[in-house]
């Protein structure tokens, strides 16, 4: 199979995921979920119109002169009914949310405000308010009946409070994928085993276990799986048993010993592309069967990384149902020249920082020994990439770059 481009790899994907279905959700469990209906908002944001601060209601005309007006008994408060109408030559004591008398034409704060001694009942303001000061008007923010968030959204902790005003509780998202992650080759062991001569322990595993976890998505961890043909045609054998996707790292390659897609091909698995003109990450293998997802990733671990980040990441955002699942890239401006692309996107880990006095971002690529250097991986916190057919680029040059953290100031 030839290699795929990153674009063509991408829109494979975009075009063959699909959400499994929905479900209805409560809505304190909804952040990060992805939203399958418009959210629309049943009522009017604010809903009546409200005072903005503690202070009185008043009619322009009584306060522009600046002498003691008779204060009505009592008091608005907040989620009291709607108050009788400001009669001319009343000011009305009201709370901040609380509902206005018709006829207020601005809110004097209390702090702008002094009750007459010795005269109970009078109230002296300081200055003259402008006409609607602190009101809040009913549907100033939001229309009943508006669209607060399409389908496909995100939810962040600001849209979980829209969709709390609009009622949406419990409220109906995409299903998240179930993952299945599955370290192979013989070389691997797990935890805090001591590896033998020749062997090394899986951090790829854990790497994948935690970008599912930081993204919100249920992730298993298979048992490793050895270089041993029986043993990988069980894993795709049971594939789906329980979850929407298996990722697996290593196995993937050209070498004698790198099963996988033959073993997934031999399960009915249905190759949509097997290596992608990337770099790290030029083995990765993206097959389907019957609604089941296997994304074969690399064994060395940068590879891996990179290859969840830029494909995996993006295949399962897709069956989220997320309109928006790409990475974000920023443009940044390199701190230090970078050799050509070669034929394939290139990936460097690197520094992020933004530049003292402006607002551009810099990006220095690391010292790496290669695919296996995790220690350099660990200090990135940005991968600048850089197309297939890009010249050697000079300090300076323009760049994209995904940020994997917040950059350095
Ligand atoms: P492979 O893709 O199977 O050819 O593996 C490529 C390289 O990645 C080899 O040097 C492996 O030892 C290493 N490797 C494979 N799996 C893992 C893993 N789970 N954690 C760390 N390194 C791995
Ligand atoms: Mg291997």
């Amino acid at each position: 199979m030839p290699l795929a481009t990153l674009g063509q790899a991408l829109t494979e994907i975009a075009s063959a995921v699909r959400p499994r279905g929905t479900e209805s959700i409560p809505l304190e469990r909804a952040a990060g979920r992805v939203l399958a209906r418009d959210l629309i908002s049943d009522v009017d944001w604010p809903p009546f119109d409200t005072s903005a601060m503690d202070g009185y209601a008043v009619r322009l005309a009584d306060v522009a002169a600046g002498s003691p007006v008779p204060e009505r008994a009592g008091l608005v408060a907040a989620g009291d009914a709607p108050p009788a109408p400001i009669a001319a030559g009343e000011v009305v004591r009201i709370m901040t949310g609380a509902p206005l008398p018709s006829g207020t034409e601005a809110i004097v704060p209390v702090e702008r405000s002094r009750r007459e001694r010795g005269e109970p009942g009078r109230v002296v303001f300081e200055g003259a308010p402008a006409l609607g000061a602190h009101i809040r008007r009913r549907g100033e923010s939001i229309a009943a009946g508006a669209r607060l968030l399409a389908a496909g959204r995100r939810l962040r902790p600001a849209d979980v409070a829209l969709a709390a005003l609009a009622g949406a509780d419990p409220v109906e998202v995409y299903l998240s994928p179930r993952i299945a992650i599955a370290s192979t080759g013989d070389e691997v062991v797990r935890g805090a085993e001591v590896p033998s001569a020749g062997r090394l322990r899986d951090s790829n595993g854990p790497m994948l276990l935690a970008e599912c976890a930081s993204r919100g998505w249920a992730a298993r961890r298979c048992p490793p799986v050895p270089d041993d043909p029986a043993a990988v045609a069980a894993l795709f054998g049971r594939a789906g048993q329980s979850e929407d996707f298996l990722v697996t790292t290593g196995g993937v390659s050209a070498g004698d010993l790198d099963l996988l897609p033959g073993a997934a091909a031999a399960a009915g698995f249905r190759v949509l592309f097997h290596g992608v003109a990337m770099r790290p990450g030029k083995p990765i293998a993206f097959a389907e069967r019957e609604g089941v997802w296997w994304i074969g990733l690399p064994g060395n671990p940068v590879s891996s990384f990179v290859g969840f980040h830029v494909l995996a990441a993006e295949a399962l955002s897709r069956f989220e149902g997320d309109r928006e699942p790409s990475a974000p890239s920023f443009p940044a401006r390199l701190a230090a020249p970078l050799p050509a692309a070669g034929d394939r996107d290139r990936f460097f880990d690197a520094l992020c920082r933004i530049e003292p006095g402006s607002a551009t971002l810099s990006a220095i690529a690391l010292r790496s020994s290669g695919s296996h250097d995790l220690a350099a991986l660990a200090r990135a916190n940005a991968l600048i990439h850089v197309p297939a057919g890009s010249p050697a680029l000079p300090a300076r040059a323009d760049v994209r770059v995904l940020l994997l953290a917040d950059p350095e100031s």
